[in-house]
């Protein structure tokens, strides 16, 4: 399979796609063609084991990999979670179902692909024949940042840096990434919010003149956010696995339609929803949820997208975006793969903040997607009411996408397709906001709050968080936005 930029000047294998992460014009890398699922191969798939349905949707499109090697990668990356299921599907009514992704070692969804990522960008340098080291350069809203120096902590000829909002991140991601092991990882909190650590990060990617100092001291730059297509071909597969473990425990027919709600904010998790409905899974509506940062309701529902407002921070941190990038895929193809429309409008939305799409491609948006989002209140109040009704604790992003979702089931009067509900934190990250959620009592140490939020749900407490209390903070650096640059080269030293 042959990987093009969305902005038409670049084209790569799936090796050189993920190796590099970002093409060179700026844009991101989109398969050539979407590889259909047949339904005999879907039904050969309901017997697989996750790390088995993983490896067969990500083979589709990195076929220059061996299958084997995927499927081994998978199975090791995999065996990382708890009880060994990546996944797990929770029905919660005759309708309703929750998909757990924060079973990984940093219980939040990001793990799905980064405890995979490491694999699938060494063996791409391989392929390729890289033979420098890989520097990775992470902007993170909270979760990315700490899943991507747990994947690659340790690892040979790779470095890893993390750049965060210094306020815009909670208690418990802070002290995840400040904590964090390693000898090949820094972390870098940001005088900025997360729009400005992603900009940074991109401007450094697409600088000729940074390339070069780093090729000459013996780096190449890669990418693990979500515009490295690495990141989002295992987030296919989960959606693939949902929808079959639907059809294997006999909630649903094979070929039945399925709703999918996904708390949204740079749109890498359910543009890789969207990507599945493409290869032929039998989706239906995608109910796009944000919070308060409401950029995307915005464009969902009118076609115009406007980061020119206010920016918030709320209690869903990893959902504080007003520049979502992913975005940029989708736009690609609704634009009907034109790359010279999608690059004036990346431009126009860099020079002047706004763009706005023609009516048919308005159309064929809000027939994929249902958007809405969900202010603080309504986050507290979801968490306070489902926990009453179903004895289920939701993080305050997966509330997001159940507000949303039941909006949509309400609006659309859609009671009877079964909902998907993706849940991509535990609660035990956001210990504080879900205890205030679920009691009204405001407990500010974040070890008290986990220990509180256990004996009021009987839920468990992941040791990967409980266990942070005794580790050593490792990293304290605070940074400039306009000084990355500065502490990327104090980071990648001349190799030897
Ligand atoms: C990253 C993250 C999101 C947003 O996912 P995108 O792929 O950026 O849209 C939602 N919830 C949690 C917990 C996250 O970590």
């Amino acid at each position: 399979m042959k990987f093009i930029s969305t902005r038409g000047n670049d084209t790569a294998t799936g090796a050189q796609a993920i190796a590099q992460g970002i093409a060179s014009d700026g844009g991101l890398f989109v398969p050539e063609c979407f590889p259909e699922v047949s339904k005999e191969e879907l039904e050969r798939m309901l017997s697989m084991s996750y790390a088995e349905r993983a490896a067969t949707v990500l083979h589709k499109y990195l076929d220059d990999y061996d299958f084997d090697g995927l499927k081994e990668a998978c199975e090791k990356a995999y065996a990382q979670f708890d009880e060994g299921d990546a996944a797990p599907l929770v029905k919660i009514d005759s309708s309703l179902y929750m998909l757990e992704l924060f079973h990984g070692p940093t219980c939040a969804f990001k793990d799905l692909a980064l405890t995979l990522l490491p694999y699938l960008l060494r063996k791409g340098c391989d392929i390729c024949g890289v033979k420098e080291d890989v520097l990775i350069l992470v902007a993170t809203s909270g979760d990315t940042g700490k899943a991507a120096l747990e994947g690659f902590k340790n690892a040979p000829g790779v470095k890893v840096m993390v750049f965060y909002p210094n306020e815009g991140v909670s208690k418990m991601q802070k002290l995840q990434m400040a904590t964090q092991e390693g000898n090949n990882v820094c972390v870098v909190a940001v005088k900025s919010n997360f729009d400005a650590c992603q900009s940074a990060v991109k401007e450094i990617f697409t600088s000729e003149d940074c390339k070069e100092e780093l090729k000459k001291r013996g780096y190449i730059l890669s990418s693990a956010n979500s515009i490295n297509f690495g990141r989002l071909a295992p987030q296919i597969a989960y959606y693939f696995s949902a929808y079959l473990d639907l059809v294997s425990s006999g909630q649903i027919e094979m070929g039945e339609k399925v709703n999918f709600a996904v708390p949204t904010g740079n749109f890498g998790n359910i543009l890789a929803a969207y990507y599945a409905k493409r290869m032929g899974l039998p989706v239906g509506k995608l109910v796009c949820a944000s919070n308060k940062n409401n950029v995307l309701t915005d464009f969902i529902r009118t076609g115009v997208y406007d980061r020119r407002r206010e920016f918030y921070k709320t209690m869903s941190p990893s959902m504080d975006i007003l520049i979502s990038s992913n975005l940029e895929r989708l736009l690609f193809e609704l634009s009907g793969r034109e790359p010279k429309r999608i690059a004036l409008r990346m431009e126009k939305l860099k020079q002047e903040g706004v763009y706005e799409i023609y009516d048919e491609e308005k159309e064929a948006l809000s027939e994929l997607f249902y958007a809405d989002y969900c202010g603080e209140d309504e986050t507290v109040e979801t968490i306070y009411e489902f926990f009453e009704e179903y004895q289920y604790p939701m993080d305050t992003h997966t509330a997001c996408a159940m507000y949303a979702a039941a909006n949509y089931m309400e609006k659309a009067k859609d009671h009877d397709t079964p909902m998907v509900v993706v849940s991509t934190a535990s609660p035990y990250k956001f210990p504080q906001d879900v205890m205030y959620s679920l009691t009204g009592n405001d407990i500010k140490d974040s070890f008290k709050a986990i220990k509180h939020l256990n004996i009021t749900t009987a839920m468990k407490v992941p040791k990967s968080l409980s266990g942070l209390r005794d580790k050593p903070v490792r990293f304290n650096i605070v940074a400039d936005k306009d000084k990355l640059y500065a502490e990327v080269l104090k980071f990648a030293q001349p190799k030897k």
